[in-house]
């Protein structure tokens, strides 16, 4: 395994990866083009590092590699699909033509996604929308991991919101976050690295703040929202749109604790889509780069996105560097 490797080098390994383990053809795609986009970007919580997740999750049972979503033409502006207990990206990537048909027609569409597995990055949902022309905003929610504000035990998931817009000539605004203080990728990547974790990241299981990373992992601690109430909000909304509307599980009728093995969240996404040429006409483009400049002005010198647009530009460029650890997990998930 070479130290270095272009995108497409690392995309063919990680979907062979996927076969090997009960991934069909169709779904590793999808699924290793979310996982190779987080590692050529820096989104390390969501990269290489989850590839043996995925991989557990399959061999537990409690995920469908093979699964076939279906797509249903719910109203004018809705598309609702079934996931068929697979993995989020390829329900995603059957249910986008007919959303953006819709969204191109009415000028706003959503997709509603239940019974999907989402254990990646929002942003990589969003910005090929972006991409397209469209304003889109993305609500994915996960197994219970975080206590909300003033409860006394997790009920809700660290669940992300993304959200992405064009610019005239330029790539897409995108950012995408978690509901808590931190992703649980990036308590993972502390608990590998022998990391403590900051204060205010989590609490115990008897709910005492805690700097350990494998308290929340799997000593029955709870991660916290960030922003306090705020986050709290946010998170519960998003329980709302991917659990209720979606008909995804909610984060607390997570049952993957009867298939050892199982890391990935059985859960919903819903994703809006907006055509802005729709609502305005050529105003939103005319406009929006002046909100960008007085940014500028007011002395803000990164937007979000701005990080892993320049970490993608060399990626590409030089190929992604893999680390001994991610060669020797790659080889023996190859093996
Ligand atoms: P971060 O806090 O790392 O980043 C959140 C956003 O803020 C990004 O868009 C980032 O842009 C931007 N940003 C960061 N620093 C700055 C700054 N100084 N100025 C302006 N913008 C900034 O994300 P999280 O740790 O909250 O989440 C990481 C990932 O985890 C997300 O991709 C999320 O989707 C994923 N996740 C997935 C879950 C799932 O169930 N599937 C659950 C929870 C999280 P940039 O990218 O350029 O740094």
């Amino acid at each position: 395994m070479p130290q270095t490797v272009s995108v497409d080098e690392l995309t063919a390994l990680v979907i062979d990866v996927l076969i090997r383990h009960g991934v069909s053809p169709d779904n590793a795609g999808p699924v290793a083009d979310s996982v190779v986009a987080c590692e050529r970007d820096g989104t390390a919580s969501h990269g290489l590092l989850r590839l043996q997740g995925y991989v557990a999750t399959l061999k537990s049972g409690w995920a469908d590699g093979c699964a076939v979503p279906v797509v249903e033409d719910a109203a004018p502006g809705l598309v609702a699909t079934d996931g068929a207990n697979g993995f989020a990206q390829p329900a995603l990537r059957a249910s986008a033509s007919l959303l953006c048909d819709k969204a191109r027609y009415q000028g706003i569409a959503a997709v509603a996604i239940r019974d999907s597995h989402h254990f990646g990055a929002v942003w990589p949902d969003i910005e090929p929308f972006a991409a397209e022309g469209f304003i889109a905003l993305a609500m994915v929610n996960g197994r219970r991991r975080m206590v909300a504000w003033d409860g006394k035990r997790k009920v809700l998931g660290t669940s992300p919101m993304g959200f992405a817009c064009p610019r005239p000539g330029k790539l897409p605004l995108v950012w995408d976050q978690a509901s808590s203080v931190m992703a649980q990728g990036d308590v993972l990547l502390a608990a590998q690295r022998g990391d403590r974790l900051p204060e205010g990241v989590g609490v115990d299981a008897d709910g005492k703040p805690t700097t350990d990373p494998h308290s929340l992992l799997d000593g029955g601690g709870s991660a916290l929202p960030f922003g306090g109430h705020k986050g709290s909000s946010i998170a519960l909304m998003i329980e709302v749109m991917a659990g209720a509307l979606a008909g995804g599980c909610f984060g607390f009728e997570d049952r993957s604790f009867e298939y050892p093995g199982a890391q990935t969240s059985k859960a919903g996404q819903t994703l809006i889509l907006i055509d802005p040429s729709r609502a305005s006409g050529s105003r939103y483009f005319e406009r929006i780069e002046s909100l960008f400049t007085a940014l500028a002005e007011s002395g803000v010198t990164r937007l979000p996105g701005d990080r892993r647009y320049a970490r993608r530009e060399r990626s590409l460029r030089h190929g992604i560097e893999l680390s001994e650890h991610q060669r020797a997990q790659l080889n023996e998930l190859l093996a």
